[in-house]
């Protein structure tokens, strides 16, 4: 019988203003990924992280990907939940194709965009949904409220659709998105209800706020599906475990450099825990847009979080302070807070060997698009070219020439207007972007105003 992982919060030694009291206990997987974030604000870090067999790493070769999410999951889960069902967790999760593409010698592309929504946050929010559904109290249906400007509200949405026990609802700013983002939205369907919004998504994000902490609605058991939940970093150390599998020579101890395009962190996240449960990751590479701040604290060790955020092509990564750097700074042995205050250094000269981050301009961005095309016959969208052109950099700097393995984080047809102005070409849509444009459903009209949106929760979710 394993001990089971608990959780701390990664604020359990500040000083907190405001009378707040730092969280010092420690919770379940469970009650992590049901509460979301802790009670001081911080986010749930694994008090222990379990180790990978490299046997059993080396018996995943050639393996379907539920066979990686089965052991990676089990390894953190084991004494929570009952195994049984989570295996049909991950068979259900992972029900779509995981290509590793070859660009040059031992340099590939994981492509994460075969999924419902075409991005690798379906990877998160997929097996984090179903999660929800089996450890969630049993008499009582949960009701997921999200807040969205466009892409995470899909994914989400996509992936707690049809999910027993569990009802979403998805708040986003009508005029704030593009239209084919408001049809994704509008048309989820069976358990999942969008609501439009006639406001900015700041107004969104603050109903949102308000409904949880509205005592009257206590009963509808509302919770949220935000990216800070353990849940979800947890899926993404699957991937860097699947891909170091198929490719490397796991016996010998063959090492790997993952280059990860990275905003919020989360994804970067998940290579970090593999390689701390034993994964050989001789370099993770985080570049990412003109949003500098983290390749320049690394460079200057000076953190100054980008405020407003930059715009910039790879939109997903518009990031100006990095939600998820609070648990890399915990991990290297430092403190920041939600508002970009560090409060401890990390060993950054340790983070320096360990993780190699580059800021890459729009220019460089369409350059390396056009260049890796043209050059290989590789076709990027505007992440996947971030990563590659941060592992571009990295390989530059160390002579480094072994196995590596840049992510793909959206699909090229999600930006259609780009790729025709670089390439001349029009990406083929997937299957799941395809079948878009047959999907019915209407949305739910609501001005933004917190009284109307309570009224509006208490008739849907008390009748389910
Ligand atoms: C969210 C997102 C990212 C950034 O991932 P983080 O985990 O926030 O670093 C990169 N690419 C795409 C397509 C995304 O949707």
């Amino acid at each position: 019988m394993s001990m089971t992982i608990r959780y701390y919060s990664t604020n359990r030694n500040l000083n907190l203003g405001g009378g707040g009291k730092p969280f010092r206990e420690t919770v379940s997987f469970r009650e992590a990924l049901l509460m979301g974030q802790a009670p001081d604000e911080g986010l749930f870090m694994p008090e222990r992280i379990p180790e990978l067999v490299p046997a059993d790493v080396a018996a995943l070769k050639g393996m379907p990907y539920p066979e990686a999410a089965w052991l990676v999951a089990r390894k953190f889960l084991a004494g929570e939940v009952e195994l049984d069902r989570l295996r049909l967790v991950v068979e259900d999760a992972y029900n779509f194709s995981v290509p590793l593409e070859r660009v040059v010698g031992e340099n590939y592309v994981l492509r994460l965009d075969q999924g419902p929504t075409a991005s690798f946050k379906d990877f998160a929010a997929r097996m984090m949904a179903r999660l929800m559904s089996m450890l969630r109290s049993p008499d009582k249906r949960l009701n997921v409220l999200v807040a969205t400007s466009g892409d995470t509200g899909s994914a989400v949405g996509e992936a707690f659709k049809g999910v027993p026990g569990i009802d979403v609802t998805i708040l986003y700013p009508r005029d704030e998105v593009s239209s084919r983002q408001r049809k994704q939205l509008d048309t989820i369907g069976q358990n999942v209800q969008a609501v439009s919004v006639s406001g900015k998504f700041d107004d969104c994000q603050n109903m949102v706020k308000q409904a949880f902490a509205d005592p009257s609605l206590a009963e509808l058991n509302l919770t949220s599906a935000n990216s800070i939940n353990f849940g979800r970093i947890l899926p993404q150390t699957i991937y860097y475990v699947y891909a170091y599998a198929q490719l490397a020579r796991v016996e010998a101890g063959e090492e790997i450099v993952f280059s990860v395009p990275s905003g919020n962190f989360g994804n970067a996240l998940g290579c970090e825990y593999a390689r701390r449960m034993g994964l050989p990751v001789r370099m993770l590479v985080m570049p990412t847009n003109e949003n500098d701040e983290f390749p320049r604290f690394l460079a200057t060790g000076i953190y100054e979080k980008v405020s407003p955020s930059r715009a910039c092509l790879s939109n997903a990564m518009n990031v100006g302070h990095p939600s998820n750097l609070a648990r890399f700074f915990d991990l290297y042995g430092g403190t920041v807070d939600r508002n970009g205050m560090v409060h401890r250094d990390p060993d950054r000269d340790e983070i320096r060997r360990r993780i190699h981050s580059v800021s890459v301009t729009d220019g460089e961005t369409k350059r390396t698009i056009k260049r890796v095309y043209e050059t290989y016959g590789v076709l990027l969208e505007p992440h996947g070219a971030v990563g590659w052109r941060g592992l571009e950099d990295y390989l530059d700097k160390s002579r480094y020439g072994g196995l590596c393995v840049s992510l793909e984080t959206a699909h090229p047809a999600k930006f259609p207007a780009e790729i025709t102005e670089l390439l001349g070409i029009e990406p083929e849509l997937p299957p799941s972007m395809r079948e878009l444009d047959a999907r019915i459903g209407e949305p739910v009209l609501l001005p933004a105003d917190n009284d109307l949106f309570r009224t509006y929760l208490w008739e849907r979710l008390q009748r389910s």
